[in-house]
């Protein structure tokens, strides 16, 4: 049994806050697996600790956009290729749980914006107000920095105005073999109303299948133009996990993206690795827990 959890790439301050989220959430998904719960329950526990604690881009204390809004994205999937995705949904504490819904009780793969919203209140997920002073302070800051017009190429630029990629993943692997991944996030600051990011584009931020699992973080427009997390899950039909991720991590390089990822494949072998300054992640392999 293996689970591993990513809380996102970048120049990351506040690490210890951010290790001891990690390694709870890990341990959390642990123990479901321990208890002979399955890859997704545990991909979904991890999340949804990563999504309650406020120092990571995902559910409480994600990235607001340009409007001052949190737009939340998430997906979910299971070896079977089973998956279920919410984008862009708004007011609700723990998107990857809806995620998990759209995939147990409807016959799409992905629900946005309203729909998506309408589609979590019918599964009863209560309307939950998602912003913290500390986002409120950033969101300010970067507001002030548009006005004294030093964005004005802000589009095509985006990814200048990027420290760091909080969104929140997990990849598990159960006692009966099973793998799942799955990812959550704000996405990325200021980001226009609307955005969809690579976390609920399965195949980009998310992929499972029989070979493995993946969950990515980072610039989310490289990362769907990549397809990074089929790629990586595709390449462990050959590869061990650690060398599908540094085949993916090369193919970065070609493209100068940001990005980091996390892998699981059939043989229980994990992969890390990123091209920022640092990423926030933990595994728990046979009982060992290892962290950043
Ligand atoms: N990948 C996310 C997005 O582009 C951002 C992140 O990883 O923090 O929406």
């Amino acid at each position: 049994m293996v689970i591993i959890v990513q809380g996102g790439a970048g120049t990351i301050k506040r690490l210890a806050r951010r290790r001891v989220g990690v390694i709870k959430a890990c341990q959390l998904g642990y123990g479901v697996l321990q208890n002979s719960g399955s890859a997704i329950d545990a991909v979904e526990t991890a999340i949804v600790e990563l999504e309650n604690n406020p120092w990571f881009n995902a559910g409480t204390g994600a990235a607001l956009g340009i409007t001052g809004e949190i737009e939340l994205d998430a997906s979910i999937m299971t070896d079977d290729l089973k998956c279920g995705a919410v984008a862009c949904i708004k007011d609700v504490k723990n998107p990857i749980s809806v995620a998990r819904k759209v995939l147990e009780e409807t016959d799409h793969i992905i629900l946005s914006g309203e729909g998506a919203v309408k589609f979590a209140r019918q599964m009863g997920f209560k309307p939950y107000n998602l912003i913290t002073q500390r986002r409120k302070k950033m969101f300010a800051k970067r507001i002030n920095k548009l006005k004294q017009g030093k964005t004005l190429k802000y589009l095509p630029q985006l990814g200048k105005f990027i420290s760091e990629y909080g969104t929140v993943g997990a990849c598990a692997l159960d006692k009966d073999k099973r793998l799942a991944a799955g990812t959550s996030t704000g996405g990325i600051f200021m980001h226009l109303p609307g955005r969809v990011g690579d976390s609920p584009i399965i195949g980009a931020g998310t992929y499972a299948s029989p070979l493995g699992a993946v969950s990515c973080t980072g610039l989310g427009e490289w990362i769907i133009k990549l397809c990074l997390a089929k790629i990586t899950c595709d390449a462990m039909e050959k590869l061990s996990a650690p060398k599908a991720v540094n085949m993916a991590l090369k193919t970065a390089k070609t493209h100068h993206c940001e990005y980091g990822l996390i892998a699981i494949d059939k043989k229980s072998r994990i992969g890390l690795g990123f091209n920022t300054t640092q990423m926030v992640w933990a595994y728990i392999k046979d009982n060992k827990l290892k962290h950043f």
